[in-house]
């Protein structure tokens, strides 16, 4: 059962959050699948660029990203950038793909964060991240939920592992000396995002930052809450 899901609100959520341990779980054979809740059409303050093509455009990075650190499949929601909530369908839409998917691991986002320091956490983080708890524990793995998704033949199932990307109250740290040059990478493949912005010097300050209680030279930090 070596699958992995990362729901994530954006495009690019991933590659900023985990995308050096998830190279690395592509790495040890994983199945990686990414599932981006929004069309991440808001993602532009260029007056020149459609909704329509921004919407393309980041599919198409999201894409090139994955291809970079093995991730085997992008799946999206099709949820209006901005203006995502965590209520009941959305709740839906994530349990019937851990249903279908049966992922050992589930990444998101930690909900608790809205403002850290300087640092104000975008409202579809927090309610993507929401939902993807609610998802995984109870609604999965609870018979009464949803049986409609039962009637389709997608049975309850416990996920045994969730990662929340951590801000401070990490409990794992996974060694990305092997891959942070893969997250870079795919980090630059959101073109759109990065424009003439280099992401290195960022990526590396923070893994540093984040390896540094633990004599790592470059690190992700996770709260793993073991469910079974
Ligand atoms: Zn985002």
């Amino acid at each position: 059962m070596k699958r992995g899901l990362v729901v994530v609100a954006h495009a690019d959520d991933a590659e900023f959050g985990c995308a050096g341990t998830v190279a690395l779980w592509a790495r040890d054979g994983y199945e990686v699948t990414y599932v981006v809740c929004t069309d991440s059409s808001r993602g532009s303050e260029d007056p020149a660029i459609t909704r329509e093509q921004l919407i393309a455009l980041r599919k198409e990075e999201q894409a090139e990203a994955a291809r970079i650190l093995g991730v085997r499949e992008v799946l999206y929601l099709g949820h209006e950038d901005g203006a995502v909530v965590d209520d009941e369908p959305l709740r839906r839409q994530i349990v019937r793909l851990i249903r279908a998917y049966k992922p050992e691991r589930v990444i998101a986002m930690d909900p608790t964060v809205r403002i850290v320091d300087r640092y104000v956490n975008h409202p579809d983080h927090v309610a993507v991240a929401s939902a993807t708890i609610a998802a995984v524990y109870p609604f999965a793995r609870n018979r009464p939920t949803f049986p409609d998704l039962l009637a389709e033949g997608l049975e309850p199932f416990s996920v045994p592992e969730l990662w929340l990307t951590s801000f401070g109250q990490a409990n794992t740290w996974v060694d990305i000396g092997e891959t942070i040059a893969l997250k870079v990478e795919a980090l630059r493949a959101h073109r759109s995002q990065m424009r003439d912005w280099d992401p290195e010097p960022m990526v590396r300050d923070w893994a540093k930052r984040a390896g540094a209680g633990q004599l790592i030279d470059a690190a992700e930090s996770f709260r793993v809450i073991r469910l079974t």
